[in-house]
């Protein structure tokens, strides 16, 4: 920037079509000054600051990758039935390793300051299990685990997940991977039931 006149300049440019880090696209500098035949100019970097409520869940045991990405989804599912949270105020977040198993999810209030939800799951020893017992229900299982998916009111028979359950636009990239039969005893252990009992067919 031109700290005299205010006006930005004409940085360094990238190759047309790509900008790398610290380069312009020559379509970003038309109408900027040469940086080169200005005397003074001092450089900018513009960043942003964020504050948000985080929640980490860690597992008893690490779960497959396919059964983390399925939980991570259900639950926020089931976390934002519960509480009466619109689907852009709750995210999730893979966290590392990105490969193989893992233990850990991410919980992320989109707002900053936030609705306290995470903060009640951490404080509030129910609030987990009833989020837990929504997220089953929403992936048509019952409070047994037993599958539902076939008597769906609405359309098709539910496989491993549809638009009703865990599926959204926003979770496109990991729709391979959803699948909801995947996370029916855990969502049962959080909810307080037992895990591994037999359900009557
Ligand atoms: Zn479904």
């Amino acid at each position: 920037m031109d700290p005299v006149t205010g006006q930005w300049l004409a940085g360094p440019t990238s190759k047309p079509g790509g900008a790398g880090p610290g380069r312009e696209t020559p379509e970003e500098q038309e109408g900027l000054a040469d940086a080169e035949k200005v005397n003074r100019k001092v450089p900018v970097i513009p960043y942003v600051e964020d504050t948000r409520n985080i929640l980490v869940v860690k597992l008893a045991e690490p779960v497959e990758r396919d059964t983390a990405v399925t939980l991570q989804y259900a639950l926020e599912r089931g976390i934002e039935a519960e509480f009466q949270l619109e689907d852009s105020e709750l995210d999730t977040e893979e966290l590392p390793p990105y490969e193989g198993p893992r233990e850990r999810l991410l919980f992320v209030e989109s707002a900053e300051g936030g609705a306290g939800v995470l903060r009640r799951l951490q404080a509030e020893p129910e609030a987990l299990a009833r989020a837990a017992r929504k997220a089953l229900e929403i992936a048509h299982f019952d409070q047994l685990g037993r599958d539902r998916g076939a008597e769906k009111q609405n359309g098709d028979p539910c496989e491993k997940g549809c638009y009703d359950c865990l599926l959204s636009f926003g979770n496109q990239r990991h729709h391979r991977a959803i699948d909801r039969n995947l996370v029916a005893e855990l969502l049962q252990a959080f909810a307080g039931g037992s895990v591994g009992e037999s359900t009557p067919a």
